[in-house]
């Protein structure tokens, strides 16, 4: 068995699954990004949009022409408590109508929380800034805070898009809204449905305890879900031994991605980030034949 794995099984092999375009947050388009993940040599790539499937058909159709393996994700937004969480859903039917009807409800609640912020921002003397947002986003249901960053950076009013959150845009920051996303067991209970594998995005970005840390990662366990992230463009790359550790302490499968955005605002292009430890099983053998 293992050895028919070795092709597109193995930790050796580039796969980067965790990359977004501007279906949602993304700079690039579904086709340009696919055209730069064959570029740099990737193996598979998936797209992984917050909270929406648009950007599939299309990067499908490059990944096609390009001879590229494409792998069909999203990138679920979850409240845990008074925490935000990502799930990325790999290897999901986009057209799906379980998947489908659980990210429009998300994605709806996205323009009153975008107006609220819009409103925080014009109290601190920023206006106009929820419309700028939503002409960067070029959509209503898309509106997420990269829009926001992205604007205060051209306006000026930061130098760069993380000053942006660690000033405004961040939890506990002036603009920042608490909202109600998807539960946790929706939120793997769609990707299932879905026909994909639920993969917690970047552990180490929550700023959890090791009790809270321990507890969710029992209770995405119990409700399914499969594997975390250990390489990832939103893990310093010291985080990578902890959750390699974890990964395997906890029986997760584990995955890699660079998080990518876009030129100039993420750490890494498409698989450019260290290859996955050999002593973990990478997710992608799920789909190894
Ligand atoms: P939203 O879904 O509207 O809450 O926006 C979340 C997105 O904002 C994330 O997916 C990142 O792309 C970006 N983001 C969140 N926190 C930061 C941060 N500290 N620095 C830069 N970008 C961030
Ligand atoms: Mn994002
Ligand atoms: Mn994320
Ligand atoms: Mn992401």
């Amino acid at each position: 068995m293992i050895s028919m794995f070795y092709s597109n099984g193995s930790s050796l092999d580039n796969f980067d699954l965790h990359n977004h375009s501007t279906a949602s947050d993304g700079l690039l388009s579904p086709t340009q990004l696919v055209e730069l993940g064959a570029s740099l040599g990737v193996d598979g790539l998936a797209l992984t949009d917050h909270d929406t499937v648009d950007g599939i058909g299309e990067a499908a159709d490059a990944a096609r022409r390009l001879g590229l393996r494409f792998i069909p994700g999203v990138e679920i937004s979850v409240s845990w408590g008074d925490t935000t969480l990502h799930i990325v859903g790999l290897g999901i039917d986009p057209h799906h109508e379980v998947l489908a009807a659980g990210l429009r409800g998300i994605r709806e609640g996205r323009l009153g929380r975008a107006r609220r912020m819009g409103d925080a921002l014009a109290a601190l003397g920023l206006e106009g800034t929820f419309e700028a947002a939503l002409a960067l986003a070029g959509s209503e249901l898309r509106l997420s805070r990269s829009h926001f960053a992205r604007h205060l950076v051209q306006v000026g009013a930061v130098s760069d898009t993380q000053r942006a959150f660690d000033r405004y845009l961040g939890k506990g920051k002036p603009a920042f809204v608490q909202h109600d996303w998807a539960r946790l067991d929706e939120a793997v209970g769609w990707i299932r449905a879905a026909g994909g594998v639920a993969v917690l995005a970047h552990p180490g970005r929550y700023g959890l305890g090791p009790s809270d840390r321990e507890t969710l990662l029992l209770e995405f366990k119990r409700l399914g879900g499969e594997a975390i992230e250990v390489v990832t463009g939103s893990h310093r790359p010291e985080q990578y031994a902890t959750w390699r550790r974890i990964a395997v302490e906890h029986g997760f499968l584990a995955s890699r991605g660079a998080d990518y955005h876009g030129p100039g605002e993420s750490p890494a292009e498409p698989g450019q980030l260290p290859l996955l430890p050999s002593s973990l099983e990478p997710v992608w053998t799920r789909w190894a034949h």
